[in-house]
């Protein structure tokens, strides 16, 4: 894929968004593209909140794109804002209520670290959730860097937690969940998150509510065969998006909870040697000049 601009014109700022100035663009008018016309199943489950099924035909599945073509290039012609080095444009294949993208201005894939120091600002300003996917986790433009905003509480954020481990700065501790994953809280959180990326070999999603960011180590993206669509950061959180309306009738919570399990790492080997990083990532190194 060609290494362009998503917009001409359009050039990457060092200047760091003001909060005021994020409230004043998510406050301006963009279409809202979520009908609400899809037909919605709760499905309780002993981890806490019901697990959220959607029937919803706009649903993006097996997205292809012309070669050499940014897809978030069509974008260009759509109604959008610019918040620092980011656009922000509503969602094309929405799920729910103010469902927007925040795309880099330049086409890259792999999130730096002001791109977490963007999107924790962002959520810690509004009170929106935001999810990430990448390459392997179920994006639909891996390519092309985005965070997805929207209004609607994934599941998970309400489940129980196990304590881990604190380094000053941040907790992180275990979900009690069917997929496994970290939850991350306190202070510089993209900084911490950034250190565990860096020292991991795999694919993962990210699901950030306030100041709550849970990172999810992924094995793969189709944990069955009968289900069509890719399992992203939404799904593990317990809020399933189908566009089959068989699945929609039919899945099961145990069926979910596999799923789940199968997306992300869940053996006990696996998920030691995970923590086993995380711990090592986030250790607050101490300073070469002390004062000794
Ligand atoms: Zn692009």
């Amino acid at each position: 894929m060609m290494r362009v601009n998503l917009c001409k014109g359009l050039k990457r700022t060092k200047r760091f968004p003001k909060d005021n100035e994020i409230r004043f663009v998510w406050g301006k008018y963009l279409p809202e593209l979520f009908r609400g016309k899809s037909l919605v199943r709760y499905i309780p489950n002993e981890y806490g909140p019901d697990f959220k099924i959607i029937f919803n035909k706009r649903r993006a599945a097996n997205l292809t794109y012309p070669k050499n073509i940014c897809p978030f290039s069509k974008f260009l012609k759509r109604r959008y804002y610019v918040i620092g080095n980011y656009i922000l444009t509503p969602n094309l294949y929405p799920f729910a209520k103010h469902h927007r993208l925040l795309i880099t201005k330049k086409h890259y894939a792999n999130p730096r670290l002001k791109d977490f120091e963007f999107i924790l600002k962002f959520c810690e300003i509004i009170p929106t959730t935001a999810i990430l996917s990448i390459k392997g986790s179920g994006a639909g433009v891996p390519a092309h860097l985005h965070f997805q905003v929207f209004d609607e509480k994934l599941p998970v954020m309400s489940a129980k937690t196990k304590f881990l481990f604190s380094n000053g700065e941040v907790v992180v501790s275990r979900i009690i969940y069917p997929s496994y994953g970290i939850k991350i809280i306190g202070k510089n959180i993209s900084k911490w998150v950034f250190r565990i990326i860096k020292g991991i070999s795999y694919s993962y999603n990210l699901a950030i509510k306030g100041n709550q960011v849970i990172f999810y180590p992924r094995t793969i993206v189709l944990p069955t065969k009968s289900v069509e669509w890719r399992f992203g950061a939404t799904e593990l959180s317990g809020f399933i998006i189908t566009k089959n309306k068989e699945v929609f009738d039919s899945i099961t919570c145990e069926q979910i909870k596999k799923y789940l399990k199968k997306a992300t790492i869940s053996s006990r080997k696996d998920i030691n040697e995970f923590e086993k990083k995380v711990k090592n990532a986030i250790k607050i190194k101490k300073l070469k000049k002390t004062a000794d």
